[in-house]
């Protein structure tokens, strides 16, 4: 066992790291007119708490430019380009959900899976920017957008990312040296809520001490689908869905995550925050009484609660100025007026409040109306304009 102070496993954060076997490389320098064999050598390592493995050596500048010579490209992925269109499917119902896509491809290369994005008939018109963020990258496509950005570096460097909500990391989180200090600075710099699509080489599915072609000193990081939730989740990642397969002999972790604001907000904050959250809503229905005929989706518990906070609300519901809307309770009636079923009033109502406060109840009942035919414009989710507002 080697217990090595300066050297952390990015996962767990314990630094007793396991030998397991060295790997040598080399290339060629040129020094003056003359070339120079320079030799470097590197040690795998397995944390010994998580079992996570991680290549150690001198990760200098200098190093990665014997590592990454100019005509270095990632070819595992880039000759098998049923790999982006597995992906793209895999992300493609996500992708269509949001109606303005500022994309962003970390480590995205010459922009050849952005480029596949923009011509995808499904939600290019979705699309409002994209942009490849890659170091020093080399053949730039025109089309696109291309950002400077030294990963490894990420504290100094990372003040050029762009606002994004929906961002791919495809085969490039396992070449950092600190894959944990990049991710949290995402979730940290970007205010809003986001998707991100990761993709490693799967750990589980090479053999580590018999492969000699996912091991070299590049990959840094060899995770696994456990490590990689650990990680993602104790930066406070949501995981929306992961899964481990091979493509072509490309072992691979796919795994999409979310940053949602209100996933992480505590219990406590909540129960300090709810009754300023009814008030919100309260003020919010009665301001928009004052201008049209709205309608809230959802009688449970939410809207009992936001009831007997303003009586002006019960009023408004005996004289159907508010309709209530719910899928289940169709049919019945509340205080004498009757509760309708979404269709019957798409086309008749021109704001949509919605009361329940589970997230994936809201995330249904916008899928539900969107699908029904409501525009998405009317449908208003107050819990997040709330959590906009004080967050
Ligand atoms: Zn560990």
């Amino acid at each position: 066992m080697n217990k090595n102070i300066n050297i952390q496993c990015p996962i767990c954060l314990n630094s007793e790291l396991r030998y397991l076997h060295t790997i040598n490389v080399s290339a060629w320098a040129i020094i003056g007119q003359n070339l120079e064999r320079q030799e470097k050598e590197f040690k795998l390592h397995e944390c010994v708490h998580c079992k996570h493995v991680m290549c150690i050596g001198d990760y200098s500048e200098k190093t990665f430019d014997i590592l990454y010579p100019e005509n270095f490209k990632s070819v595992a992925i880039k000759k098998r380009p049923d790999i982006y269109d597995n992906i793209i499917e895999y992300n493609l119902s996500f992708l269509q959900d949001i109606p303005k896509l500022l994309l962003a491809d970390f480590g995205g290369g010459e922009g050849d899976f952005i480029n596949k994005l923009l011509t995808n008939n499904f939600f290019q018109k979705n699309i409002q920017s994209a942009i490849v963020y890659e170091k020093h990258p080399l053949t730039k496509k025109k089309n696109i957008k291309f950002i400077d950005l030294d990963f490894n570096n990420i504290k100094k460097s990372g003040s050029i990312i762009s606002e994004f909500n929906y961002a791919f990391c495809i085969h490039t989180l396992e070449h950092l040296i600190n894959p944990r200090e990049f991710l949290n600075f995402l979730f940290k710099k970007n205010k809003n809520n986001f998707y991100l699509y990761l993709e490693v080489p799967s750990n589980e599915l090479i053999d580590i001490k018999n492969s000699v072609t996912l091991i070299y000193p590049q990959h840094i990081q060899y995770f696994s689908l456990k490590n990689l939730f650990f990680l993602t989740s104790s930066i406070g990642f949501e995981l929306i869905k992961a899964e481990c397969e091979e493509t072509e002999g490309v072992p691979r972790i796919k795994c999409l995550i979310r940053k949602d604001n209100r996933a992480n907000i505590s219990i406590k904050e909540y129960l300090n925050n709810k009754d300023d959250l009814r008030n919100y809503i309260t003020k919010m229905v009665l301001s928009g009484l004052s201008q049209r005929k709205i309608s809230l989706w959802g009688v449970g518990n939410e809207l009992y609660e936001i009831i007997k906070n303003h009586e002006g609300i019960k009023k408004a519901i005996i004289s159907e100025d508010i309709l209530l809307i719910d899928s289940k309770l169709a049919g019945k009636y509340l205080y004498g007026t009757k509760i309708y079923s979404p269709k019957e009033l798409v086309g008749k109502i021109s704001k949509i409040i919605i009361t329940p406060m589970e997230l994936p109840t809201i995330r249904s009942i916008i899928r539900d109306a969107v699908r029904i035919g409501f525009p998405s414009e009317i449908i208003v989710d107050p819990y997040t304009l709330y959590r906009k507002e004080i967050l």
